[in-house]
């Protein structure tokens, strides 16, 4: 028997014949509602990809054993899909999206696909469920590819099973009241990632072991925690976010510093790419991404050098961060937030580019 690879040209559609739900775009919270389709291709060892089929959203039946369930065999991605001007319907980047869901899934030891082969069938997939996407400023569709194992047995082993689904929901502006700065709490007990670990992939098993950071960052009076690890307390993610501090450095010299993706620890935001590569080309900083220990922002705080911080992500573009709270005491970045800091203009070039406005090579027509 040959064993399949993904391949959209034998992709089945069924429509559905009950549209499902909605709700007024101003109700829409992140994740809540389902669009009427899914795409789902499954794998097994023996044959490989089955044909995609896009089909009515709703429950997937799964042995009580699959992996999933028992090992967290299982990684997801986040992307968004956008209606421009004259009503067509782009992507941000996604090859870059396909090419982390590949290394996340090579790292839980899930099949490899081809990742234009699935962008085919997510275009088609959004191209049916197009009239979910609000057409307002600020709204989008998240999609939410996910791969996991349904490999049927309680032993460990190799992945014998899998699925991916793509699912879709329409999602409102992150701030419903325009940009909302928020605080962050330096986690000193909980690791979120570590060398050799899977920070930098999107692993779900990173993920829900971090909820309960939720209620230290709560009692410390922060929305999201800053994730550290080591004794030199390295800076690795402001929730589930990149971080990106503006400062001047001992030198007086204005840097734009993420930590860099060397140790394993970061996951490589499409986000934090295009930030780092708009810097670099506007030229109006060093951009640097380096190990960053939190001593040395505490130092930059303590000199009255720290400009901006903020988060960056699919969900939220941009998060405005108005203080790091680290050992009971509150370290505030000294820019006054308006239209000239860096991370608005971060902000508004990259809105532009998501939704059109600007023609630019990483906004993909479907
Ligand atoms: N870090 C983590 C831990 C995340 O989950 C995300 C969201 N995918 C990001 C950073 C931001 O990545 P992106 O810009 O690709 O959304």
């Amino acid at each position: 028997m040959t064993v399949a690879g993904l391949d959209s040209s034998r992709l089945r559609v069924k429509i559905t014949g009950r549209s499902l739900p909605r709700c007024a775009d101003e109700d829409l919270g992140f994740g809540t509602v389902i669009t009427d389709h899914m795409l789902k291709v499954e794998w097994s060892v023996e044959r490989g990809w089955n044909a995609p089929m896009i089909i009515p959203a709703g429950p997937v039946g799964l042995h009580p054993f699959a992996h999933v369930f028992h090992y967290a065999v299982e990684c997801y991605e986040g992307m968004k899909a956008y209606v421009d001007a004259n009503g067509d319907v782009r992507l941000f980047r996604p090859r870059m999206n396909m090419q982390r869901f590949r290394t996340s899934a090579k790292r839980l030891s899930l099949p490899d696909f081809d990742g234009e082969e699935l962008l085919k069938c997510i275009e088609t997939l959004v191209d049916i469920d197009k009239d979910w996407i609000p057409r307002k400023r600020g709204f989008s569709m998240y999609l939410r590819p996910v791969i996991f194992s349904t490999t049927p047995w309680l032993g460990l082993t190799q992945c014998a099973e899998a699925m991916i689904l793509v699912l879709c929901c329409p999602v409102g502006p992150y701030f419903k009241s325009g940009f909302v700065p928020i605080k962050l709490s330096v986690d000193a007990k909980y690791i979120r990632a570590w060398p050799g670990g899977t920070g930098n992939v999107k692993a779900g098993g990173n993920y829900g072991p971090t909820v309960i950071s939720q209620a230290n960052a709560t009692a410390a009076g922060a929305s999201q925690s800053l994730f550290v690890y080591d004794k030199h307390e390295y800076v690795t993610e402001a929730g589930t976010m990149n971080v990106f501090f503006l400062i001047r450095n001992e030198r007086g010299v204005k840097q734009l510093i993420t930590p860099s993706l060397e140790d394993g620890t970061i996951l490589p935001g499409v986000t934090r790419q295009s930030v780092i590569e708009l810097s670099q080309q506007w030229g109006e900083c060093e951009t640097i991404e380096r190990m960053i220990p939190f001593g040395d922002i505490k130092a930059a705080f303590e000199r009255g050098d720290v400009l901006e911080i903020f988060g960056t992500g699919t969900a939220a573009v941009i998060q405005p961060i108005s203080g790091i709270v680290y050992e009971g005491v509150e370290y505030k970045p000294i820019t006054e937030f308006n239209d000239k800091a860096l991370q608005v203009r971060l902000t508004n070039f990259l809105v532009s580019v998501q939704y059109g406005d600007i023609d630019h090579p990483w906004s993909h027509v479907v």
